[in-house]
């Protein structure tokens, strides 16, 4: 390959991936170079490559990758050589909302694969504030998942919490099962996870869920037994859809916090709105993750409070990205996280 270029999954229009030679942007002051090693998939880039969200093309997609720094700036505590997870989320640094240290609603901010370049890629160059070295404790193959982790802890840290309480946790896909850990290492009384899959409730059962029921008819009455009757203090909604909330209101227990983590797309719902007043239900909402939440979740790791391995079901090539990217779109079966190796 000749010097200054590399290889790259390169999205040309919607559904167009190719595996193209492309040139490497070197880093410009304040940045690192890192080779990325591996990346993760998931449905923002199903989105992004079926043209749900739209983008400029030619686009490199990929927000969840580790690597290693080759050459640049690094800032304290990291090295040239270091292993590194990239925290995707762009800032502006100088706005409103970043001077008062809410960075991940910055009106300026972009992420990384979606509206700067990402990293399904064998390089990508990013601000030197963007790379938290990885201790020798965590695994590289499962460090992508470590963005989706920072996403849960920020989410969870809007929500107040108290020691002992019921935790209701609705959808056990990736982010489903990291609140289940979360919401325990928090110190969740009685955890309650809820899923369609028999192979998601049982893997939320070896990470800490106590009850699990399969979704469907009948379910949020299981809930209330599970419950005395009385439902959940906190109620975590990961699927994203009207239904589920409005399951979420009939499960949380009066003075109970809701908390909208999947995103939702619906402009219209039928929900039992008198329940919220009735009851005086919270609900809170959480979008992605600030810097902190990255220190955060490797702390979390090191001491084997949240693991991530796993969450973790398939793994290929990059050149395979579009097998990847399909089988997000396919859904359930034994599905959770999909990484994708670059070397
Ligand atoms: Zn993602
Ligand atoms: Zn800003």
């Amino acid at each position: 390959m000749p010097a200054g270029t590399m290889k790259a999954m390169v999205l040309r229009a919607p559904g167009a991936l190719a595996w193209e030679e492309v040139p490497v942007r070197e880093p410009r002051p304040g940045e690192v170079q890192v080779r990325i090693t591996h990346s993760g998939v998931c449905g923002t880039d199903l989105k992004i490559f079926k043209g749900a969200i739209r983008v400029r093309h030619p686009l490199i997609m990929g927000h969840e990758m580790a690597g290693e720094v080759t050459s640049g700036e690094p800032g304290p505590g990291v090295r040239t050589g270091d292993r590194v997870i990239i925290d995707p989320m762009l800032f502006c640094g100088i706005c409103f909302h970043c001077r008062a240290g809410q960075t991940n609603l910055c009106p300026n901010g972009r992420l990384a694969g979606r509206d700067a370049e990402g990293g399904f890629a064998e390089y990508l160059a990013v601000p030197a504030s963007h790379v938290f070295r990885l201790p020798e404790a965590i695994d590289s193959r499962t460090a992508p998942l470590i963005q989706v982790a920072t996403t849960c802890l920020h989410a969870q840290r809007q929500v107040p919490f108290f020691l002992g309480e019921t935790v209701a946790v609705l959808g056990l896909g990736v982010s489903g099962q990291l609140h289940v850990q979360l919401s325990k290492a928090r110190g969740a009384g009685t955890l309650i996870g809820i899923s369609r899959s028999r192979f998601k409730n049982a893997l939320a059962e070896e990470l800490g869920a106590d009850v699990t029921i399969a979704a469907g008819d009948g379910a949020m009455a299981k809930v209330l037994d599970a419950t005395d009757g009385r439902g959940a203090g906190v109620v975590i909604e990961c699927t994203g859809t009207v239904s589920a909330l409005a399951d979420a209101v009939r499960i949380a227990r009066p003075g109970g916090r809701i908390l909208l983590f999947g995103i939702m797309n619906a402009t219209e719902a039928s929900l039992p709105f008198y329940d919220l007043y009735f009851k005086e239900l919270t609900l809170i909402n959480a979008r992605a993750a600030k810097p902190e939440d990255f220190a955060g979740v490797i702390e979390l790791l090191e001491q084997g409070a949240v693991r991530l391995e796993p969450l973790v079901t398939h793994r290929m090539p990059l050149g395979d990205l579009e097998t990847a990217i399909r089988m997000v779109e396919d859904g359930p079966g034994e599905r959770l996280k999909v990484i994708l190796e670059h070397i």
